[in-house]
This record gives C-alpha cells, structure tokens and sequence, in this order.
C-alpha cells in the first residue's frame, strides 16, 4: 500500500465534479486500498479521490477512531447518491484534511438515506444519521467539488483564499 499527498485548498481539481467509476479493476481496488492508509495515516475519518489527485467519484470513511464509535467499520461508497436528506438539522464542528488550519460548525441534515456501489459493483443503499451521515455528506460533497467552508458564513470564509 502506498500514502498518497492530500490536495491542499485552492488545488483545483478540488473545485471539479468527479466522474462515476465504470467497473472496478484492479487498480481502483488498489486505489481504494491506499485511500484508506492515507485516510488513516492522517487520523481523518473520511477522505474523497479528488483529495488525493483522482477524479473517481468514490470516497472512503471510517469513524471508528472516535470514541463513540469503536465498532464502526470502515466503509467505500463508489458512484454515490444522497437520494433523501431529513429536513431535521444539527450542527457540529467540522475539519478537512485539505484545509488543516480551519474547523467551523456546519449545519447539515442529520439523517441522509444513500445509494452507492461497493468494492464488489453491487448496488447498495443505506440510511445513517447523526455523525456517520455528517461525515459521509462532506465527503459526498468533495466529490462535487464543495468544500465545507462554503457551508459556513461569509465572515468566517474570509481567510480563505483559493489560488
Ligand atoms: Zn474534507
């Protein structure tokens, strides 16, 4: 396995929309594979392809690092869709590998029913709330080329600037 260098904010293929994946090869197990020692390396708890230079509409997660979710598994969602979004909302402080230096609260829906491909091509779907889902719509969000900082204020973006 091999750690791949996350794209810092202001790369642009941050900013583009990623492409569904057509079949699973053996190099996209591999990518996956090193997706998720990057992800963990870095202690993230969710990391999309366009972080890591791709432009594969896949993202990986695994919160099992946080206390509360020791019995988490670690989870690859390929081609994914955010089909129901609850009208409910919370609000929690979010990070990104991509942009180290800034965390700010971010309002979301708490609960998110997803439909994906997994490592084998099959058709899946799931419906998560609370924290796993809050992860899972930032990532989701990577892949359309959204940062989480475009979810926050005006004021507290001003210290960001994309190149
Ligand atoms: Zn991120």
């Amino acid at each position: 396995m091999t750690q791949i260098p996350v794209n810092q904010y202001g790369d642009k293929i941050l900013r583009k929309k990623t492409i569904p994946v057509q079949k699973i090869d053996p190099e996209t197990i591999k990518f996956v594979k090193d997706m998720f020692e990057t992800m963990h390396e870095a202690s993230g708890v969710g990391l999309a392809a366009n972080q890591v230079g791709s432009s594969k509409s896949v993202f990986v997660v695994d919160i099992s690092v946080m206390k509360d979710y020791p019995n988490e598994k670690p989870r690859v969602f390929i081609n994914p869709k955010i089909v129901e979004r609850s009208e409910e909302t919370d609000s929690y402080e979010e990070g990104c590998l991509s942009i180290p230096d800034v965390r700010a609260e971010v309002i979301r829906p708490k609960k998110i029913k997803i439909l994906f491909k997994d490592l084998e091509f099959n058709d899946q779907t799931l419906e998560v709330d609370d924290f796993l889902a809050r992860v899972i719509q930032h990532e989701y969000d990577h892949l359309q080329g959204i940062y989480f900082t475009d979810r926050i204020p005006e004021d507290q973006q001003k210290n960001l600037k994309e190149s």
